[in-house]
Protein backbone atom coordinates (compact mmCIF):
# COMPACT_ATOMS: atom_id res chain seq x y z
CA UNK A 1 0.00 0.00 0.00
CA UNK A 2 1.58 2.87 -0.86
CA UNK A 3 -0.10 6.70 -0.91
CA UNK A 4 1.19 10.65 -0.83
CA UNK A 5 -0.57 13.20 1.34
CA UNK A 6 0.06 16.29 -0.79
CA UNK A 7 0.85 20.15 0.29
CA UNK A 8 -0.71 19.04 3.64
CA UNK A 9 0.72 21.24 6.97
CA UNK A 10 3.10 20.26 9.36
CA UNK A 11 4.76 21.12 12.45
CA UNK A 12 8.53 22.24 12.00
CA UNK A 13 10.77 24.24 14.45
CA UNK A 14 9.26 27.56 15.07
CA UNK A 15 6.56 27.36 12.88
CA UNK A 16 4.56 25.25 10.06
CA UNK A 17 5.70 24.33 6.45
CA UNK A 18 3.59 22.41 3.86
CA UNK A 19 5.10 19.21 2.58
CA UNK A 20 4.13 15.85 0.75
CA UNK A 21 3.93 13.05 2.72
CA UNK A 22 4.73 9.55 1.32
CA UNK A 23 3.78 5.97 2.40
CA UNK A 24 5.01 2.42 1.42
CA UNK A 25 5.32 -0.26 3.44
CA UNK A 26 2.75 1.16 6.06
CA UNK A 27 5.63 3.22 6.59
CA UNK A 28 6.38 6.76 6.44
CA UNK A 29 8.52 6.72 3.13
CA UNK A 30 9.43 9.96 2.28
CA UNK A 31 8.47 13.59 3.92
CA UNK A 32 9.24 16.34 1.35
CA UNK A 33 8.96 20.28 2.23
CA UNK A 34 7.64 22.47 -0.83
CA UNK A 35 8.58 25.54 -0.81
CA UNK A 36 7.74 28.16 2.10
CA UNK A 37 3.61 28.03 1.59
CA UNK A 38 3.21 30.43 4.51
CA UNK A 39 3.63 34.16 2.77
CA UNK A 40 3.40 37.20 3.99
CA UNK A 41 0.23 38.65 3.77
CA UNK A 42 0.26 41.89 1.31
CA UNK A 43 -0.78 44.36 3.12
CA UNK A 44 -3.89 45.71 2.42
CA UNK A 45 -4.65 48.86 0.51
CA UNK A 46 -6.76 51.93 1.68
CA UNK A 47 -9.90 52.03 -0.29
CA UNK A 48 -11.73 54.67 -1.09
CA UNK A 49 -14.82 55.29 1.79
CA UNK A 50 -17.73 53.61 0.96
CA UNK A 51 -19.89 56.82 -0.81
CA UNK A 52 -23.48 56.10 2.01
CA UNK A 53 -21.10 55.48 4.71
CA UNK A 54 -22.87 52.30 5.05
CA UNK A 55 -20.31 49.25 5.08
CA UNK A 56 -21.85 46.14 2.78
CA UNK A 57 -22.22 43.42 4.81
CA UNK A 58 -20.85 40.10 3.61
CA UNK A 59 -23.92 37.41 3.87
CA UNK A 60 -22.93 33.68 4.32
CA UNK A 61 -25.92 32.01 2.56
CA UNK A 62 -26.64 28.24 3.88
CA UNK A 63 -25.42 27.00 0.76
CA UNK A 64 -22.72 28.97 0.55
CA UNK A 65 -19.23 27.56 1.46
CA UNK A 66 -17.15 30.74 3.12
CA UNK A 67 -14.41 29.26 0.96
CA UNK A 68 -13.53 26.76 -1.87
CA UNK A 69 -12.01 23.79 -0.46
CA UNK A 70 -10.76 21.16 -3.13
CA UNK A 71 -11.63 18.04 -3.26
CA UNK A 72 -10.33 15.96 -1.00
CA UNK A 73 -8.86 12.77 -2.93
CA UNK A 74 -6.80 13.72 -5.49
CA UNK A 75 -6.81 10.82 -7.29
CA UNK A 76 -4.60 8.74 -8.83
CA UNK A 77 -0.89 9.69 -10.21
CA UNK A 78 0.85 7.16 -12.37
CA UNK A 79 -0.62 4.22 -10.02
CA UNK A 80 0.06 5.76 -6.58
CA UNK A 81 -3.14 7.66 -4.31
CA UNK A 82 -2.32 10.91 -4.25
CA UNK A 83 -4.08 12.96 -0.53
CA UNK A 84 -4.82 16.26 -1.14
CA UNK A 85 -3.72 17.77 2.15
CA UNK A 86 -4.93 21.03 1.74
CA UNK A 87 -5.59 23.23 4.26
CA UNK A 88 -5.29 20.33 6.68
CA UNK A 89 -2.59 19.78 9.10
CA UNK A 90 -0.53 16.64 9.81
CA UNK A 91 0.12 15.61 13.37
CA UNK A 92 1.35 11.74 14.49
CA UNK A 93 -1.18 9.64 16.50
CA UNK A 94 -1.35 10.52 20.12
CA UNK A 95 -1.80 7.72 22.81
CA UNK A 96 -4.43 7.02 24.87
CA UNK A 97 -2.27 5.50 27.32
CA UNK A 98 -4.66 4.46 30.04
CA UNK A 99 -8.21 3.64 30.07
CA UNK A 100 -10.59 0.75 30.79
CA UNK A 101 -13.18 0.11 27.95
CA UNK A 102 -15.78 -1.68 29.65
CA UNK A 103 -16.20 1.44 32.23
CA UNK A 104 -17.96 2.84 29.14
CA UNK A 105 -21.20 0.70 30.21
CA UNK A 106 -21.26 2.72 33.40
CA UNK A 107 -20.68 6.55 32.04
CA UNK A 108 -22.20 8.88 33.69
CA UNK A 109 -24.01 7.29 36.52
CA UNK A 110 -21.46 6.58 39.55
CA UNK A 111 -22.38 9.46 41.65
CA UNK A 112 -19.41 11.88 43.11
CA UNK A 113 -17.24 9.27 44.91
CA UNK A 114 -13.67 8.85 45.84
CA UNK A 115 -12.67 5.93 43.98
CA UNK A 116 -12.28 3.47 46.89
CA UNK A 117 -16.01 3.75 46.79
CA UNK A 118 -15.99 4.44 43.15
CA UNK A 119 -14.38 1.16 42.45
CA UNK A 120 -17.18 -0.52 44.73
CA UNK A 121 -20.28 0.82 42.95
CA UNK A 122 -17.85 -0.21 39.32
CA UNK A 123 -17.59 -3.87 40.40
CA UNK A 124 -21.30 -4.35 41.67
CA UNK A 125 -22.15 -3.41 37.93
CA UNK A 126 -19.31 -4.77 35.62
CA UNK A 127 -20.46 -6.50 32.42
CA UNK A 128 -20.28 -9.83 32.45
CA UNK A 129 -20.96 -10.80 29.16
CA UNK A 130 -17.71 -11.05 26.31
CA UNK A 131 -20.12 -9.29 24.01
CA UNK A 132 -20.50 -6.14 25.69
CA UNK A 133 -16.75 -6.29 26.07
CA UNK A 134 -16.64 -5.86 22.51
CA UNK A 135 -18.79 -3.53 21.77
CA UNK A 136 -17.30 -1.18 24.62
CA UNK A 137 -13.84 -1.70 23.29
CA UNK A 138 -14.77 -0.48 19.66
CA UNK A 139 -16.92 2.23 21.44
CA UNK A 140 -13.48 3.51 23.30
CA UNK A 141 -11.48 3.06 19.85
CA UNK A 142 -14.12 5.12 18.16
CA UNK A 143 -13.78 7.92 20.46
CA UNK A 144 -9.93 7.73 20.62
CA UNK A 145 -9.54 7.87 17.13
CA UNK A 146 -12.22 11.26 16.46
CA UNK A 147 -9.93 12.92 18.89
CA UNK A 148 -6.34 12.47 17.55
CA UNK A 149 -5.52 8.85 19.03
CA UNK A 150 -3.95 6.18 17.30
CA UNK A 151 -3.15 3.48 19.38
CA UNK A 152 -5.12 2.60 22.87
CA UNK A 153 -4.03 1.37 26.19
CA UNK A 154 -6.69 -1.01 27.42
CA UNK A 155 -6.42 -2.37 31.22
CA UNK A 156 -9.01 -5.01 30.58
CA UNK A 157 -11.08 -5.68 33.21
CA UNK A 158 -11.75 -9.01 33.04
CA UNK A 159 -14.73 -11.24 33.44
CA UNK A 160 -14.18 -14.28 36.30
CA UNK A 161 -14.48 -17.17 34.53
CA UNK A 162 -14.16 -16.12 31.23
CA UNK A 163 -10.77 -13.92 31.25
CA UNK A 164 -9.49 -15.65 28.26
CA UNK A 165 -12.80 -14.75 26.78
CA UNK A 166 -12.91 -10.97 27.79
CA UNK A 167 -9.25 -10.15 26.10
CA UNK A 168 -10.26 -12.33 22.66
CA UNK A 169 -13.39 -10.18 22.80
CA UNK A 170 -11.12 -6.98 23.20
CA UNK A 171 -8.77 -7.96 20.36
CA UNK A 172 -11.58 -8.98 18.31
CA UNK A 173 -12.57 -5.07 18.38
CA UNK A 174 -9.20 -3.42 18.25
CA UNK A 175 -8.45 -5.94 14.90
CA UNK A 176 -11.52 -5.12 13.30
CA UNK A 177 -11.60 -1.54 13.99
CA UNK A 178 -7.74 -1.23 13.02
CA UNK A 179 -6.38 0.85 16.11
CA UNK A 180 -2.94 -0.21 17.44
CA UNK A 181 -4.13 -1.93 20.85
CA UNK A 182 -2.06 -2.95 23.99
CA UNK A 183 -3.85 -4.89 26.47
CA UNK A 184 -2.97 -4.91 29.59
CA UNK A 185 -5.23 -7.74 31.50
CA UNK A 186 -6.54 -5.92 34.66
CA UNK A 187 -4.84 -8.81 37.57
CA UNK A 188 -5.14 -8.74 41.51
CA UNK A 189 -4.52 -11.16 44.06
CA UNK A 190 -5.87 -9.41 47.03
CA UNK A 191 -9.64 -8.67 47.33
CA UNK A 192 -11.15 -4.88 46.70
CA UNK A 193 -11.46 -4.29 50.72
CA UNK A 194 -7.60 -4.94 51.00
CA UNK A 195 -7.06 -1.72 48.74
CA UNK A 196 -8.34 0.64 52.05
CA UNK A 197 -5.86 1.18 54.63
CA UNK A 198 -6.82 -1.00 57.73
CA UNK A 199 -7.05 1.98 60.24
CA UNK A 200 -7.18 0.42 63.74
CA UNK A 201 -10.06 -1.83 63.39
CA UNK A 202 -8.81 -4.40 60.66
CA UNK A 203 -11.63 -5.58 58.48
CA UNK A 204 -11.25 -8.97 57.41
CA UNK A 205 -10.48 -9.78 53.76
CA UNK A 206 -12.10 -12.54 52.05
CA UNK A 207 -9.69 -14.66 49.70
CA UNK A 208 -9.29 -13.15 45.90
CA UNK A 209 -11.28 -15.52 43.77
CA UNK A 210 -8.22 -16.67 41.58
CA UNK A 211 -4.33 -17.96 43.20
CA UNK A 212 -1.05 -15.95 42.24
CA UNK A 213 0.10 -18.97 40.45
CA UNK A 214 -2.86 -19.65 38.36
CA UNK A 215 -3.10 -15.64 37.43
CA UNK A 216 0.62 -15.83 36.46
CA UNK A 217 -0.31 -18.73 34.05
CA UNK A 218 -3.47 -16.89 32.22
CA UNK A 219 -1.12 -14.54 31.58
CA UNK A 220 1.07 -16.55 30.00
CA UNK A 221 -1.66 -18.32 27.85
CA UNK A 222 -2.70 -14.85 26.95
CA UNK A 223 0.59 -13.60 25.90
CA UNK A 224 0.64 -16.70 23.84
CA UNK A 225 -2.63 -16.63 22.45
CA UNK A 226 -2.85 -12.77 21.28
CA UNK A 227 0.44 -10.86 21.85
CA UNK A 228 0.77 -10.15 17.68
CA UNK A 229 2.38 -6.85 17.40
CA UNK A 230 2.59 -7.21 13.67
CA UNK A 231 -1.01 -7.14 13.22
CA UNK A 232 -0.93 -4.24 16.00
CA UNK A 233 -2.19 -6.18 19.09
CA UNK A 234 0.03 -5.61 22.24
CA UNK A 235 0.05 -7.38 25.43
CA UNK A 236 0.73 -6.20 28.81
CA UNK A 237 2.10 -7.32 31.88
CA UNK A 238 -0.42 -4.75 33.88
CA UNK A 239 -1.46 -5.85 37.79
CA UNK A 240 -3.80 -3.05 38.66
CA UNK A 241 -1.24 -1.82 41.43
CA UNK A 242 0.17 -2.23 44.85
CA UNK A 243 -3.36 -1.72 47.02
CA UNK A 244 -4.31 -4.87 45.20
CA UNK A 245 -1.05 -6.85 44.31
CA UNK A 246 0.92 -9.14 46.30
CA UNK A 247 4.85 -9.39 45.76
CA UNK A 248 4.70 -12.60 44.72
CA UNK A 249 2.30 -11.38 41.43
CA UNK A 250 4.57 -8.58 40.83
CA UNK A 251 7.77 -10.59 40.89
CA UNK A 252 5.95 -12.79 38.02
CA UNK A 253 4.63 -10.05 35.91
CA UNK A 254 8.68 -8.99 36.25
CA UNK A 255 9.48 -12.62 34.98
CA UNK A 256 7.22 -12.84 32.55
CA UNK A 257 7.69 -9.45 30.65
CA UNK A 258 11.27 -9.63 30.90
CA UNK A 259 11.10 -13.08 29.57
CA UNK A 260 9.46 -12.16 26.59
CA UNK A 261 10.23 -8.59 26.27
CA UNK A 262 7.11 -6.93 26.88
CA UNK A 263 6.24 -3.86 28.82
CA UNK A 264 4.72 -3.64 32.28
CA UNK A 265 1.88 -0.97 33.45
CA UNK A 266 -0.07 -0.33 36.34
CA UNK A 267 -1.72 2.28 38.72
CA UNK A 268 0.43 3.98 41.15
CA UNK A 269 -0.37 5.93 44.00
CA UNK A 270 -3.90 7.28 42.69
CA UNK A 271 -5.21 8.54 45.83
CA UNK A 272 -4.07 9.50 49.66
CA UNK A 273 -5.56 6.36 50.91
CA UNK A 274 -2.75 4.21 48.78
CA UNK A 275 -0.30 6.65 50.11
CA UNK A 276 -1.32 5.19 53.90
CA UNK A 277 -1.61 2.00 52.53
CA UNK A 278 1.83 1.78 51.23
CA UNK A 279 3.03 2.93 54.31
CA UNK A 280 1.03 0.47 56.14
CA UNK A 281 2.14 -2.39 54.00
CA UNK A 282 6.02 -1.84 53.29
CA UNK A 283 6.86 0.87 55.77
CA UNK A 284 8.32 3.01 53.20
CA UNK A 285 6.34 4.83 50.12
CA UNK A 286 5.41 2.53 46.90
CA UNK A 287 7.27 3.80 44.70
CA UNK A 288 10.44 2.92 46.90
CA UNK A 289 8.98 -0.45 47.01
CA UNK A 290 8.72 -0.79 43.73
CA UNK A 291 12.17 -0.18 43.04
CA UNK A 292 13.57 -2.36 45.24
CA UNK A 293 11.21 -5.13 43.92
CA UNK A 294 12.20 -4.23 40.37
CA UNK A 295 9.41 -3.33 38.34
CA UNK A 296 10.47 0.09 37.40
CA UNK A 297 12.37 0.55 34.40
CA UNK A 298 11.79 2.31 30.69
CA UNK A 299 9.09 0.22 29.99
CA UNK A 300 7.14 0.67 32.48
CA UNK A 301 4.31 3.05 32.38
CA UNK A 302 2.28 4.23 35.29
CA UNK A 303 -1.24 5.81 35.55
CA UNK A 304 -2.03 8.32 38.02
CA UNK A 305 0.62 9.27 40.18
CA UNK A 306 -0.63 11.75 42.12
CA UNK A 307 0.76 11.22 45.48
CA UNK A 308 4.75 10.92 44.60
CA UNK A 309 6.93 13.17 47.03
CA UNK A 310 10.24 14.60 45.60
CA UNK A 311 12.25 11.65 46.55
CA UNK A 312 9.75 9.57 44.80
CA UNK A 313 9.79 11.64 41.30
CA UNK A 314 14.21 11.46 41.90
CA UNK A 315 13.14 7.45 41.26
CA UNK A 316 10.75 7.33 38.73
CA UNK A 317 13.64 9.68 36.90
CA UNK A 318 16.35 7.47 37.39
CA UNK A 319 14.85 4.08 36.54
CA UNK A 320 13.53 6.16 33.26
CA UNK A 321 9.45 5.06 34.55
CA UNK A 322 6.48 6.93 32.25
CA UNK A 323 3.67 8.57 33.94
CA UNK A 324 0.82 8.24 32.53
CA UNK A 325 -1.01 11.59 33.08
CA UNK A 326 -5.21 11.03 33.55
CA UNK A 327 -6.38 14.72 34.54
CA UNK A 328 -9.82 14.13 34.20
CA UNK A 329 -10.21 10.76 36.33
CA UNK A 330 -8.41 12.39 38.34
CA UNK A 331 -10.54 15.24 39.46
CA UNK A 332 -13.68 13.37 38.76
CA UNK A 333 -12.90 11.29 41.84
CA UNK A 334 -11.31 13.84 43.80
CA UNK A 335 -7.76 11.98 43.67
CA UNK A 336 -5.59 15.13 43.25
CA UNK A 337 -3.59 17.01 41.09
CA UNK A 338 -0.47 14.67 39.52
CA UNK A 339 2.61 16.69 39.98
CA UNK A 340 3.00 17.10 36.09
CA UNK A 341 5.44 20.21 36.25
CA UNK A 342 8.02 18.62 38.69
CA UNK A 343 8.17 15.29 36.51
CA UNK A 344 8.85 16.96 33.60
CA UNK A 345 11.39 19.33 35.74
CA UNK A 346 12.80 15.90 36.47
CA UNK A 347 13.10 14.37 33.03
CA UNK A 348 10.55 12.14 33.66
CA UNK A 349 8.27 10.98 30.91
CA UNK A 350 5.05 11.86 31.12
CA UNK A 351 1.87 11.32 28.73
CA UNK A 352 -1.77 11.18 28.70
CA UNK A 353 -4.70 8.53 29.22
CA UNK A 354 -8.54 8.76 29.56
CA UNK A 355 -8.71 6.38 32.24
CA UNK A 356 -11.82 4.36 32.16
CA UNK A 357 -15.23 5.98 30.58
CA UNK A 358 -16.69 5.81 34.34
CA UNK A 359 -14.20 8.28 35.52
CA UNK A 360 -13.88 10.69 32.83
CA UNK A 361 -16.72 10.01 31.71
CA UNK A 362 -15.50 9.77 28.41
CA UNK A 363 -12.91 9.02 26.02
CA UNK A 364 -11.59 12.42 24.54
CA UNK A 365 -7.97 12.44 24.22
CA UNK A 366 -8.20 15.92 23.51
CA UNK A 367 -10.25 17.13 26.23
CA UNK A 368 -7.90 15.26 28.46
CA UNK A 369 -4.96 16.69 26.87
CA UNK A 370 -6.15 20.24 27.15
CA UNK A 371 -6.89 19.58 31.01
CA UNK A 372 -3.88 17.75 31.66
CA UNK A 373 -1.92 20.69 30.12
CA UNK A 374 -3.70 23.58 31.57
CA UNK A 375 -4.27 22.17 34.92
CA UNK A 376 -0.90 22.54 36.07
CA UNK A 377 -0.67 26.79 35.48
CA UNK A 378 -2.19 27.05 38.69
CA UNK A 379 0.51 24.63 40.66
CA UNK A 380 3.15 26.69 39.55
CA UNK A 381 3.68 30.51 39.65
CA UNK A 382 6.97 30.80 37.05
CA UNK A 383 4.71 30.38 33.99
CA UNK A 384 7.69 29.53 31.79
CA UNK A 385 7.17 25.92 33.60
CA UNK A 386 3.70 25.76 32.14
CA UNK A 387 3.14 23.14 29.42
CA UNK A 388 2.91 25.07 25.63
CA UNK A 389 0.72 23.63 23.15
CA UNK A 390 3.24 21.68 21.29
CA UNK A 391 4.87 20.40 24.18
CA UNK A 392 1.35 18.91 24.73
CA UNK A 393 1.37 17.24 21.17
CA UNK A 394 4.70 16.10 21.64
CA UNK A 395 3.61 14.25 25.39
CA UNK A 396 0.80 12.81 23.85
CA UNK A 397 2.45 11.45 20.85
CA UNK A 398 5.85 10.53 21.48
CA UNK A 399 5.83 10.49 25.17
CA UNK A 400 3.01 7.76 24.74
CA UNK A 401 4.77 5.88 22.15
CA UNK A 402 8.39 6.16 24.81
CA UNK A 403 6.02 4.40 27.39
CA UNK A 404 4.80 1.52 25.47
CA UNK A 405 8.93 0.98 24.55
CA UNK A 406 8.16 2.19 20.95
CA UNK A 407 9.56 4.95 20.29
CA UNK A 408 11.37 4.07 17.63
CA UNK A 409 8.65 2.63 15.47
CA UNK A 410 5.75 5.12 16.29
CA UNK A 411 5.19 9.11 18.01
CA UNK A 412 6.51 11.08 15.63
CA UNK A 413 6.46 12.24 11.38
CA UNK A 414 10.05 10.54 10.75
CA UNK A 415 11.01 8.70 7.80
CA UNK A 416 11.10 5.22 8.92
CA UNK A 417 8.39 5.22 11.45
CA UNK A 418 4.98 3.61 10.93
CA UNK A 419 2.38 5.45 9.18
CA UNK A 420 0.26 6.01 12.65
CA UNK A 421 -1.17 9.94 11.81
CA UNK A 422 -4.13 12.11 11.66
CA UNK A 423 -5.23 15.06 9.58
CA UNK A 424 -7.27 17.76 11.10
CA UNK A 425 -9.52 19.65 9.43
CA UNK A 426 -8.45 23.34 9.54
CA UNK A 427 -11.50 24.67 8.10
CA UNK A 428 -13.57 23.35 10.96
CA UNK A 429 -15.41 25.78 12.29
CA UNK A 430 -13.78 25.11 15.83
CA UNK A 431 -10.89 25.78 14.73
CA UNK A 432 -10.95 29.20 12.66
CA UNK A 433 -10.26 31.77 12.37
CA UNK A 434 -6.66 30.91 11.54
CA UNK A 435 -4.13 31.71 13.88
CA UNK A 436 -1.55 28.84 15.18
CA UNK A 437 -3.79 25.28 14.36
CA UNK A 438 -1.65 23.70 17.15
CA UNK A 439 -3.08 25.95 19.76
CA UNK A 440 -6.36 25.69 18.43
CA UNK A 441 -6.24 22.41 18.40
CA UNK A 442 -5.15 21.98 22.31
CA UNK A 443 -6.83 25.54 23.88
CA UNK A 444 -9.83 25.27 21.78
CA UNK A 445 -12.32 22.98 22.06
CA UNK A 446 -12.15 21.18 18.66
CA UNK A 447 -15.39 19.08 17.45
CA UNK A 448 -15.38 17.60 14.29
CA UNK A 449 -11.32 17.95 13.97
CA UNK A 450 -10.43 14.73 12.74
CA UNK A 451 -10.74 14.34 9.05
CA UNK A 452 -8.54 11.02 8.51
CA UNK A 453 -6.58 8.49 10.28
CA UNK A 454 -4.35 6.22 9.10
CA UNK A 455 -3.02 3.45 11.64
CA UNK A 456 0.02 1.57 10.41
CA UNK A 457 -0.59 3.31 6.77
CA UNK A 458 -4.34 2.05 6.67
CA UNK A 459 -6.91 4.54 6.61
CA UNK A 460 -9.22 3.93 9.43
CA UNK A 461 -11.42 7.29 9.37
CA UNK A 462 -11.92 9.38 6.05
CA UNK A 463 -13.94 12.46 5.64
CA UNK A 464 -14.55 12.46 9.73
CA UNK A 465 -15.65 8.77 9.54
CA UNK A 466 -14.79 5.52 10.63
CA UNK A 467 -15.06 3.23 7.93
CA UNK A 468 -13.72 -0.16 9.38
CA UNK A 469 -16.85 -0.54 11.08
CA UNK A 470 -20.49 0.67 10.94
CA UNK A 471 -20.78 2.92 13.83
CA UNK A 472 -24.60 2.92 13.54
CA UNK A 473 -24.76 -0.35 14.79
CA UNK A 474 -22.60 0.01 17.00
CA UNK A 475 -24.37 3.30 18.45
CA UNK A 476 -27.81 0.72 18.41
CA UNK A 477 -26.57 -1.87 20.04
CA UNK A 478 -25.33 0.50 22.87
CA UNK A 479 -28.76 1.32 23.03
CA UNK A 480 -30.75 -1.31 22.99
CA UNK A 481 -28.55 -3.49 25.49
CA UNK A 482 -28.83 -0.44 28.06
CA UNK A 483 -31.45 1.28 29.62
CA UNK A 484 -32.06 5.28 31.29
CA UNK A 485 -32.04 5.07 34.74
CA UNK A 486 -30.58 7.45 37.62
CA UNK A 487 -30.13 5.65 40.68
CA UNK A 488 -29.20 2.17 41.66
CA UNK A 489 -28.11 0.94 45.01
CA UNK A 490 -24.82 -0.33 45.05
CA UNK A 491 -24.44 -2.77 47.98
CA UNK A 492 -20.54 -3.03 48.49
CA UNK A 493 -20.78 0.77 48.87
CA UNK A 494 -23.28 0.44 51.48
CA UNK A 495 -21.05 -2.18 53.41
CA UNK A 496 -17.72 -0.42 53.37
CA UNK A 497 -18.45 2.67 53.35
CA UNK A 498 -18.55 3.42 57.22
CA UNK A 499 -14.90 1.62 57.17
CA UNK A 500 -13.54 3.93 54.69
CA UNK A 501 -14.84 7.95 55.98
CA UNK A 502 -13.22 6.61 59.60
CA UNK A 503 -9.48 5.52 58.44
CA UNK A 504 -9.90 8.80 55.88
CA UNK A 505 -10.62 10.81 59.40
CA UNK A 506 -14.33 12.21 57.74
CA UNK A 507 -16.74 13.53 59.91
CA UNK A 508 -19.67 11.56 61.03
CA UNK A 509 -18.73 7.77 60.78
CA UNK A 510 -21.77 6.38 59.81
ZN1 LIG B 1 -7.28 3.18 35.69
Amino acid sequence: MSFTIQNVLIPVEGGYETADVQVADNCISALALAKRSVRRRRSRRVGKPAPTGATPTKRIAPNNPPFNSPPHQGGDRGGETVIDGTNKLLLPGFVNAHTHSSEMWQRGIIPPLPLELWLAELYDFTPLDPEQVYLSALGTAVETLLSGGTTVVDHLVLIPGQELETIAAAVRAYQEIGIRAFIGPLIQDESLTAGMPAGENAIEHAAYIRSTKATLDLMESAIKQFHNPELGVNILLAPTGIQLCSDALFEGCIDLSDRQNLCRHAHLLETRAQKQLAQQKYGCSAVKHLQQIGYLSSKTSLAHCVWLDDSDIAIMAETQSTVVHNPLSNLRLGSGIAPILKYREAGVNVSFGCDGAASNDSQDLLEAIKIGSILHNITDLDYRHWITPRQSVEMASLGGAKGLNVADEIGSLTVGKKADFVLYDLTSLSLLPRTDPIGLLILGRPTNAVHSVWVNGRQIVAEGKVKTIDVDDLRRELFDRSEWTSKRQSPMVSEIEAHYRKVMNLQGYS
